[in-house]
C-alpha cells in the first residue's frame, strides 16, 4: 500500500535537471475557461470521493470577486480581482507527487502532457524529472513549495482538486491539492487539472439552463443537501467583467454527467441531459482555457497590471481568504 506517503527509495532520489530536461519534461497546458465558469473541486459520480470543502472555500471567494468587480470602475483593478484564483499567464507551475508507484505517476504525467502539449494554453506544469517522477518535498516550515501537488496511488482519494490558487494558500500548503488516486482515465486527470488551473464546473456557469432535482441527487449519490448545492448551484450571474466561453456546453469536460435522467427536472428533454462522462476537451473548453491563459499575455505584462491595480485598490474590507490570494499575486 502506498497511501499519501512514500517509500524510502523515492525519498533518497536527488533532483538534478538540466534546462534541456526541463523543456522535455514540461507539459504545456492549453486550456482556458475564465474564472466564473470554471470550477470547484468536485465530485465524480461513482468514480469519486467528493471533497465539499474545496467548493465551500472557492465559491464564496468567487462571489466576493464579482462584487468587487462590480464596484471597481478601473480596468486594471477588475483584472486584478478577476485573477484571484488563476495563475499568472505564462507561469511555470512546479508539479510533484505524493504517493503512487512510478507507473501510476507516469500515467498522470502522460495525461497532463496530452492536455497541455500543443493546446496553445499559456501555462506550464514542470514535473522537473521523469526518472524518477519527483516527490513533493516540504520546506523547513513544513509546507510544500510546489504549486501542483498530486496525491496518487491506491491510498489516495479520487477525484478532486482545489480550485486554482486556493491550492497554495498557507492553510492548504501542507498537503496535496490534486487528488488522483486509484486507476484513472485521461478525462479524470484532465478534469481535475483544469480545476487546479482555476476553473469551476460547466453546469454551474451563470446562465446554464440546467434544472436539477436536488432531492433526487441526494438520494442517488448519497450526498447531503449542502454538498449537492455547492456542486450544482449556478454561480453568481451578476458579474460584469468575467469573460466566459460562449454558452453552455453539455459536452464540456467540466460538466457532470447524470447517472440517471431523474437528476434533471426535465429528464431526457433537458438541454443539460448528458448520460455519459465527456472524455475529450471541446472547443469551448479550449476557448475558456485560452481566455484565462492567452498566448499573447506575458508574466511581465501581468505584473505591470497588478502593480497598477495595487496602487489604487483598497483591500481593507476584503475577506482574509481573498486578501491572502490577492496579496500573494
Ligand atoms: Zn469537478
Amino acid at each position: 500500500m502506498l497511501p499519501n506517503s512514500f517509500n524510502l527509495a523515492y525519498n533518497t532520489y536527488a533532483f538534478k535537471t538540466t534546462v534541456g530536461e526541463r523543456m522535455r519534461n514540461s507539459a504545456f497546458l492549453a486550456l482556458g475557461i475564465t474564472l466564473a465558469m470554471v470550477g470547484i473541486a468536485d465530485a465524480h459520480n461513482e468514480w469519486g470521493t467528493f471533497n465539499p470543502e474545496f467548493n465551500d472555500e472557492a465559491a464564496p471567494l468567487l462571489a466576493e470577486v464579482a462584487k468587487l468587480n462590480d464596484a471597481a470602475p478601473d480596468e486594471d483593478a477588475r483584472y486584478f480581482y478577476s485573477r484571484a484564483l488563476l495563475w499568472k499567464p505564462g507561469q511555470t507551475l512546479k508539479g510533484c507527487f505524493i504517493g503512487g508507484t512510478p507507473a501510476e505517476r507516469k500515467f498522470i504525467f502522460d495525461s497532463a502532457a496530452k492536455l497541455l502539449n500543443g493546446a496553445r494554453i499559456n501555462i506550464i506544469i514542470d514535473f522537473q524529472s521523469l526518472n524518477p517522477f519527483p516527490d513533493c518535498r516540504k520546506d523547513a516550515r513544513g509546507l510544500y513549495p510546489e504549486e501542483i501537488r498530486i496525491a496518487a496511488g491506491t491510498g489516495a482519494p479520487c477525484c478532486s482538486a482545489h480550485i486554482g490558487r486556493n491550492g497554495v494558500k498557507k492553510a492548504n500548503s501542507d498537503k496535496a491539492n490534486v487528488f488522483l488516486g486509484g486507476r484513472l482515465e485521461d478525462w479524470q486527470v484532465w478534469h481535475e487539472l483544469i480545476h487546479a488551473l482555476g476553473f469551476f464546473h460547466e453546469h454551474q456557469k451563470p446562465g446554464a439552463p440546467c434544472r436539477f432535482d436536488y432531492v433526487e441527487i441526494q438520494r442517488l449519490w448519497g450526498w447531503d443537501a449542502t454538498k449537492v448545492k455547492t456542486n450544482f448551484d449556478r454561480l453568481n450571474n451578476d458579474e460584469r467583467d468575467f469573460r466566459l466561453s460562449g454558452g453552455f456546453d453539455v459536452k464540456s469536460i467540466m460538466d457532470y454527467y447524470q447517472s440517471s435522467p431523474t437528476m434533471l427536472v426535465d429528464g431526457t428533454r433537458s438541454p443539460c441531459y448528458n448520460p455519459a462522462p465527456a472524455k475529450t476537451l471541446t472547443t469551448t473548453d479550449l476557448e475558456g482555457l485560452r481566455l484565462a491563459y492567452p498566448m499573447s499575455a506575458s508574466p511581465a505584462s501581468h505584473a505591470e497590471r497588478v502593480t497598477r491595480a495595487r496602487a489604487i485598490v483598497d483591500l481593507a474590507g476584503v475577506s482574509p481568504g481573498l486578501r491572502e490570494l490577492l496579496e500573494s499575486e
